[in-house]
This record gives C-alpha cells, sequence and structure tokens, in this order.
C-alpha cells in the first residue's frame, strides 16, 4: 500500500541535477511530493506522517538493480546453507538436517550446498549414512562448494533407481565401499543422475522463492530488479500471483527469453512497457556467447595460451541477426547476453541492421554484461546508443579468472565505468546475483576502487567517483527500462522508493562500504525493511 514518509536531517542524494543533495524529502500516497530543506519537507508532509530522523545519513533513490535473477536468488536462499563458516563437522551438517527434516513433510527434497570436506573436522564427504540417521524418509542431497561433488541419502538414491549394480556414468563416478555398496558420494555426472529426478518446482514454490529473493533485495537497499530471463508461463504468473497478494518485494523489469516467449507476445500485441510499476514486460532477451570464466565468451583474439580458442556462438551469426530483427521490428527493446569483443561487436551489427530497416525513435536496446571493450566499440556503442549493463562486482569475485584467460591489458578495459562516462554512454549496474551476491555495495565499492576482494588493483583509471557509481545504480537503471520519468531521482512526482544507509556514505573509506549497511528500506512511501537496530 503506498503510503506517508517524511526523511529530515539528512544528506540525500537525490539524482536530481537541478538539486543533487538536499536534507529531507516528503512522501504522500507512495510518490515524492518535495526534496528539498527540513521546513518545507513538514510543510509539505501529510498531517501526522510517520518521520525518520536520518541524523546525517546518507539516503539515495531506490538501488536499482539492472540485470539479476530475484527467483534464483530466493531459490538458492531456500536451500541450507553448510558452508564451512557455519559447519565445521558433518554432526553439524546433521543437525541441520535433522531440523529441516520436522520442518518439512515426508518426502519433500532437502537440498544443501557449500559444505567442504577439506574444512570439515572428519576431513571427509559425508555419506548416507550419515544422512540416513537423520533423514530416513526424506530425499536429501547435499552439494559440494564446487557443484561437482554432492552426497545423497538413501531415499534420494532410492528415488533415482540408483543400486549396487547401477554402473558409473561415462562421465561421473559413484564412490563406492568395500561390499561395492554406493557410499552416497557422487561426483559429476552421478551427482546428475540424482538430480535429475528431483521434482521442477511448481508455481507456489516459485512463489515463496521470488518473495524469499526479493526480501534479499530489499535488505541490501534494492528497491528495482530486473528479472532476467522469463521462459515459462509459471514464473510470469509466481511474478503476477505474488503482486496481486501484495507480497512482490522489489519492482521488477522481466526481460521475457525470445525463443521461449515471443511469438506468443507478439500474436498478443505485448511488447517493451506492458504492464505497471511494479511488474512489467522488459526486452526480449537472448545469449550469444559465454562467459570468461569458461573460455566461451566470442572474442576476436584468442583466450591466453590457447591459440585456437576463440570462444563460442550460442547460435550462427544470421539466424541470431533474424531473431534481434523480429524483436525490433515488433516493438521490443532488445537485451543481448554478450561478454566477448566479437559478441558485442556482432550485437552491434545487429542493432544497427535492425534499425536501418525499421527505424524506431528510441530503441535503447540493451547489451547485458558487456564485458570486453575498447575505444572502437565503445564508439560504436555511443553511436548505435545501445545501453551497457555492465555486472559491477564482476571484477570483485573474478578477477583471477578473468585474468588468467584473457590477459591483464583485455580485462583491464573490462566493465570500465570511466570509459563509459568519456564516451557519454549511460550504464547501468547489475549484480547477476545469484552468480555473485546481491550487495549492491559491493559493486558500488568495485566501481570506486576497481580492486578485487582481495585488495588487488585491476587498472585504477577506470574508477569512478562515489556519486557517478551511485548514479549507475539509480538513475543509470531506471532508464535501461524506460523509467527514468517515474524512478531513479528523488524530485517531485516520483516514486518514494529511498534507500538509507547507517552512515554517510562519503565519509566511508572507500574499501569498506561493502560491509557497510542499509538501515531501511523503502518503497512507495513504506519501510520495506529496516535494520534490526536502525
Ligand atoms: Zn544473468
Amino acid at each position: 500500500m503506498p503510503g506517508d514518509l517524511l526523511l529530515v536531517n539528512g544528506r540525500i542524494r537525490t539524482m536530481d541535477v537541478a538539486n543533487p543533495t538536499v536534507s529531507a524529502i516528503a512522501i504522500r500516497l507512495g510518490r515524492v511530493v518535495y526534496a528539498g530543506d527540513d521546513a518545507g519537507a513538514k510543510a509539505a508532509a501529510a498531517p501526522g506522517s510517520p518521520v525518520i530522523d536520518l541524523a546525517g545519513r546518507t539516503a539515495t533513490p531506490g538501488l536499482n538493480d539492472a540485470h539479476a535473477h530475484p527467483m534464483s536468488v530466493g531459490f538458492a536462499l531456500l536451500d541450507l546453507d553448510l558452508s564451512p563458516e557455519r559447519h565445521a563437522a558433518i554432526a553439524d551438517l546433521q543437525a541441520l538436517v535433522r531440523e529441516t527434516v520436522a520442518a518439512r513433510p515426508t518426502g519433500t527434497w532437502i537440498l544443501g550446498r557449500g559444505y567442504d570436506d577439506a574444512r570439515l573436522a572428519e576431513g571427509r564427504h559425508p555419506t548416507r549414512a550419515d544422512l540416513d540417521v537423520v533423514a530416513p524418509d526424506h530425499p536429501v542431497m547435499l552439494i559440494r562448494m564446487c557443484h561437482h561433488i554432492g552426497v545423497a541419502n538413501s531415499t534420494a538414491l532410492r528415488l533415482a533407481g540408483i543400486t549396487r549394480d547401477t554402473p558409473d556414468p561415462t562421465d561421473g563416478l559413484f564412490d563406492r565401499d568395500e561390499h561395492g555398496e554406493p557410499t552416497g558420494v557422487l561426483r559429476e555426472g552421478a551427482l546428475t543422475a540424482v538430480r535429475a529426478v528431483m521434482p521442477e518446482p511448481d508455481e507456489d514454490a516459485m512463489m515463496a522463492a521470488l518473495e524469499a529473493g526479493g526480501r534479499e533485495f530489499l535488505r541490501q537497499g534494492v528497491t528495482s530488479a530486473v528479472e532476467a530471463g522469463i521462459r515459462d508461463p509459471r514464473e510470469l504468473r509466481a511474478y503476477q500471483r505474488l503482486r496481486e497478494a501484495g507480497r512482490l518485494p522489489v519492482r521488477t523489469y522481466l526481460m521475457m527469453m525470445i525463443d521461449e516467449t515471443l511469438d506468443d507476445l507478439v500474436s498478443l500485441g505485448i511488447r517493451t512497457g506492458f504492464g505497471d510499476e511494479w511488474v512489467r514486460i522488459g526486452p526480449a532477451k537472448l545469449l550469444i556467447d559465454g562467459s570468461i570464466g569458461g573460455r566461451t565468451a566470442r572474442m576476436h583474439a584468442p583466450y591466453e595460451g590457447e591459440p585456437d580458442n576463440v570462444g563460442l556462438w550460442m547460435m550462427p551469426p544470421d539466424e541470431f541477426k533474424a531473431k534481434v530483427r523480429r524483436a525490433h521490428d515488433a516493438g521490443f527493446q532488445v537485451g543481448i547476453h554478450a561478454i566477448g569483443d566479437a559478441a558485442i561487436d556482432l550485437v552491434l551489427d545487429a542493432y544497427e541492421e535492425a534499425q536501418a530497416a525499421t527505424p524506431r525513435p528510441d530503441p535503447r536496446h540493451r547489451i547485458e554484461h558487456c564485458s570486453i571493450v575498447d575505444d572502437r566499440i565503445l564508439g560504436r556503442i555511443r553511436d548505435i546508443g545501445a545501453v551497457p549493463i555492465p555486472g559491477t562486482s564482476f571484477l570483485r569475485h573474478f578477477r583471477d579468472a578473468y585474468v588468467n584467460n584473457l590477459g591483464e591489458w583485455r580485462i583491464g578495459q573490462a566493465y570500465g565505468m570511466r570509459s563509459f562516462a568519456r564516451f557519454g554512454i549511460t550504464a547501468a549496474a547489475s549484480s547477476d546475483a545469484p552468480v555473485v551476491p546481491v550487495n549492491a555495495l559491493a559493486g558500488v565499492q568495485t566501481m570506486v576502487t576497481r580492486r578485487d576482494i582481495l585488495g588487488r588493483p585491476c587498472n585504477p583509471r577506470e574508477a569512478v567517483p562515489l556519486d557517478d557509481a551511485l548514479r549507475a545504480y539509480t538513475v543509470n537503471g531506471a532508464f535501461a527500462s524506460f523509467e527514468e520519468g517515474i524512478k531513479g531521482t528523488l524530485r517531485a512526482g516520483m516514486l518514494g522508493d529511498v534507500t538509507i544507509f547507517e552512515t554517510d556514505l562519503f565519509a566511508v573509506d572507500p574499501d569498506d562500504l561493502v560491509t557497510t549497511r542499509v538501515d531501511y528500506t523503502v518503497t512507495a512511501g513504506e519501510v520495506a525493511y529496516e535494520r534490526e537496530s536502525a
């Protein structure tokens, strides 16, 4: 429900160039009605409006994550967290499974992720025997942090039809005891064999995941998150049902996978922008290449140490261009996952050709991730008016694999916020969570410091001031979804979405931004998240 709220005595960065810093804002019925000084805001506020005294804390427009997977974030949160920081021994894992068994109906799968046998006190993987004691009737699978090895209990093995007579798959291994019985430990393809019998989540499970995932975004100050890939009607219904129930935590802009959804949308006359301020149809989406980590992003020059490998196309370039053309002609914004420089060039070719054939005033086509660029490509992005959606904390987490695979120079240009600005390109920040954590300030810190998680630099010349990083996470995100007229800045008439940090962000050591917490997240004038001791 849209609410009234008065914020006073703060350092509010409005992202409105005409009025960049104010101490107060007033929100009435979910919309900003005033941004300025305390006295003006008090006069503009609704009588009896709730008040938050910011006491010098920084507030910004609600953060906007321009590319993420909120439903997957939720599913990951609903799985058990087995990380070594929280569980020192197999007995701890058993206790967690026992607790979960008590809370879930018999027969429901229990999935956990993130244990590390090397850091468990026993120095070994748990076995089916360890799990059977605590979960005799629930199928259980625990996956090691690497995602290539896991352990299943007897119920799970039985459901997968795995016995002592089951041969190992060609691409994997069932660990066996001295009598040839599977121990429950599954390697590679053996893990897939058990996973294959896990039921697909139904619509209710999707709603639960979406709500849990959305709450995590709120906790990190994010009020708008692009869902980077709807392929199934159940996903769309889950979003809609949650929104109808008033339980959708964050506003969302839905990327629609071209192969699975475009025909239906076109036949109904639906295109980008259809929907409302909470759930809106976004771009038509495709993937044209892979990843830097997997050496599958499509490059002009080969990967380090592999002179014959320039990565992959996910489909033949001509077929790709035809699909882009079709979405463009139908009035869609287009968003293509393109990471390598050759992939980005192909996307730009496709956009250029589509626009030449069917000119549109402002198609604002996007390049998801848009990782490896140089000045020539940046010039093309500017000329075509495309919007890059960099993964702003990828460098923080993946610097080593990136440098190993593509070398210092090419990675030095990656996600270069300074260069995007130098070319006058509007780039919208994103996490791509759950690929990396939702934490938006991790992305802000990476943009500001160009350092990875161990503090090592990655071309500091691409660093930008804090204000620019915050712009990338607010107003630029709104621009990337054609919503700059309703959000991304705090001025009269805009949605009352605000993020309030625990302190003055501009006084924080840039290397500590990642641990700076959000005190309040406000959507439509209502406090949707409040930190316990805020
Ligand atoms: Zn993604």
